[in-house]
């Protein structure tokens, strides 16, 4: 258990104490547990604290909002807003409150803020002629009052369906904390359960049913009792890990939800346990190696290893026995059991047999050699006809497997490098690493230059990168794939919704789309006759919106509008319309 828990946990113990004790007096406000929820209808949970995403853990509670846009949010405790963002994607418009307490709460993915801060927001946008913001407020600037309603809940950024993305902060740190710790009024009364177990033989002289590759294992479930097996033994011997799939539930709802608690024992010894109250943002891409990531990257299911690696620097473990593996190195058969929980203690536990036994030699002498690996711990640079990969000690999570080949065909022109590829057994890493490609772009297109990755399946995606005075094209990679440098010389793509020269007098908005063919959309402007106007982007439905009372434009005239949108490689499109209005 980390201090910060305890310390958490023992604000919310010493508060309940205070609250015992004086009930409902004004004393009891101030405490962290007695924070008002911030949506004013009941809560039901589309998505828990800390459970598995691409690239991070969830950090906040996801509150339903019953399938629609336009619900107030509520300030759960008084503080000031000290920042709000305003983005295409991520948490699309969102607020942060300070609150006196030590702790910071976040609204994400929201359709409004309340008409004062909203003033001060358009103000800056206007000020800065930007409208992509992250503002940072001083205490005295938007100071927020206990049960004020700060805005109303959306769909805002890189949003599934309307919902509130809802966090509590460590002011200090900004870790985010599991806000359940704060709402004992949201009761969980239905027990996980466990889909499938998977079991890995962790290196050369480890087998799982007599071979080196990793092998899941479904789970039955007996649903009176909660208890869950698996089908047939497991057969293994030498280093083993396990990993486990499944789900938590909560009445009222058909949502599912991360495990809260896990739990490995083996011969009643615990291997692996941990809780996840607190995430940093340091650490949260260190998901990619707590789940078994190429499953992930093959099947996108998740399956938790109860085995920590090198470089995995998670602070969620509280017991681990020799990093959770387990020393299969005797004869026997030996019984272990997954056990998981939820914040409200309902538990699940699937109990299996491991069969502890050698390979047969005639068997292991027809297996194919055990791969030669990379120590994570060391510095790791390659290098090949021009290109370079530069990685330290904490870009890969675990010892690893490299190789590197160059292609030299051109096909159609379209590369102005070779191209690299690069092969791991690791799909991604912890620490970006850096790439250097010797490149012919003449000095003239440099700008208009990137490089080009693709991965296994054909799909592409842009590495920005510098060139130096040789042409070496410079960039960071998280990923293997095939490498390469291309030129991006394609403008953004702009398409109205509206009729040019037509009548928009009923409107209160009108909306254009915008895409780009390969870097991506960096920047997009609007102008009213002639005047900077805000513009809302949602990069999900690739749609941008000038709302008609966010500008200072004449009505029942005729404007103009001129609409600017750049991408990474500095390619913009300019179009001119006019509308009635
Ligand atoms: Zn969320």
């Amino acid at each position: 258990m980390s201090l910060h828990i305890i310390s958490h946990i023992a604000r919310i113990l010493s508060s309940f104490v205070v609250c015992i004790l004086i009930t409902s007096s004004a004393f009891s406000q101030s405490t962290p547990h007695s924070f008002l929820l911030p949506i004013d209808i009941p809560p039901l949970l589309s998505a828990n604290y800390g459970e598995l995403r691409p690239n991070h853990f969830h950090g906040g509670l996801d509150f339903k909002t019953q399938s629609i846009v336009g619900k107030n949010l509520i300030a759960i405790d008084s503080g000031y807003v000290s920042r709000i963002q305003v983005r295409p994607s991520g948490y699309g418009l969102a607020l942060y409150i300070t609150h006196y307490n030590g702790y910071t709460s976040v609204y994400g993915h929201l359709l409004s803020l309340n008409q004062k801060i909203d003033s001060v927001v358009k103000a800056y946008q206007k000020f800065h002629t930007k409208n992509i913001v992250d503002i940072h407020f001083q205490s005295h600037e938007l100071p927020i009052q206990r049960g004020e309603i700060i805005g109303l809940s959306g769909n805002s950024g890189s949003s599934g369906g309307p919902h509130l993305h809802f966090e509590i902060r460590d002011s200090k740190t900004q870790n985010t904390l599991n806000p359940l710790l704060f709402y004992p009024q949201i009761v969980d009364k239905s027990r996980p359960k466990i889909t499938a177990i998977g079991v890995y033989p962790l290196d050369s002289s480890s087998f799982v049913s007599q071979a080196r590759s990793k092998k899941f294992y479904k789970v039955l479930t007996n649903k009176s009792e909660g208890l869950q097996k698996i089908s047939e033994p497991i057969h293994a011997w030498g280093t083993i890990g396990f990993s486990v799939q499944g789900n938590d539930f909560m009445q009222g709802t058909g949502h599912v939800y991360g495990f809260y608690t896990v739990k490995l024992l083996c011969n009643d010894t615990v291997l692996y346990a941990r809780r996840i109250d607190e995430i940093s943002f340091e650490n949260t891409a260190d998901i990619n190696s707590f789940i078994d990531y190429t499953e992930y990257a093959k099947t996108k299911r998740y399956f938790e290893k109860a085995f920590v690696e090198p470089n995995n620097t998670l602070q969620v473990y509280t017991h681990l026995h020799n990093y959770g593996k387990y020393s299969a190195k005797t004869i026997d058969t030996v019984t272990c059991e997954f056990i998981v929980g939820d914040f409200n203690e309902n538990m699940a536990a699937v109990t299996f047999t491991v069969i502890q036994q050698p390979i047969h030699d005639t068997i292991l002498s027809k297996l194919p050699p055990y791969p030669q690996k990379n120590s994570c711990k060391l510095p790791f640079t390659h290098t090949l006809q021009g290109f370079t990969f530069t990685g330290n000690e904490q870009t890969f999570f675990t010892d690893f497997t490299f190789t590197a080949t160059v292609d030299t065909l051109n096909p159609k022109k379209r590369y102005h490098s070779h191209r690299y590829s690069i092969k791991s057994d690791q799909l991604i890493f912890k620490k970006a690493a850096s790439i250097q490609i010797q490149s012919h772009v003449p000095k003239e297109l440099q700008e208009k230059a990137i490089i080009e990755l693709s991965n296994a399946a054909g799909a592409k995606s842009p590495i920005l990168a510098t060139f130096d005075e040789q042409g070496i094209a410079s960039g960071y990679t998280k990923r293997p794939g095939t490498f390469g440098v291309v030129l991006d010389t394609v403008a953004p793509f702009v398409k109205p919704n509206f009729a040019n020269n037509g009548n928009l007098q009923a409107n209160k908005s009108l909306s254009f789309k915008i895409s780009d063919n390969f870097s991506g959309i960096k920047e997009y402007n609007a102008y009213v006759d002639d005047e900077w106007v805000i513009l809302n982007y949602d990069a999900k439905s690739a749609t941008v919106y000038l709302k008609f009372a966010d500008t200072n434009m004449q009505f029942n005239t005729k404007h103009s509008l001129r609409i600017e949108v750049r991408d990474m490689c500095n390619n913009t499109t300019t179009k001119e319309y006019s509308f009635f209005k």
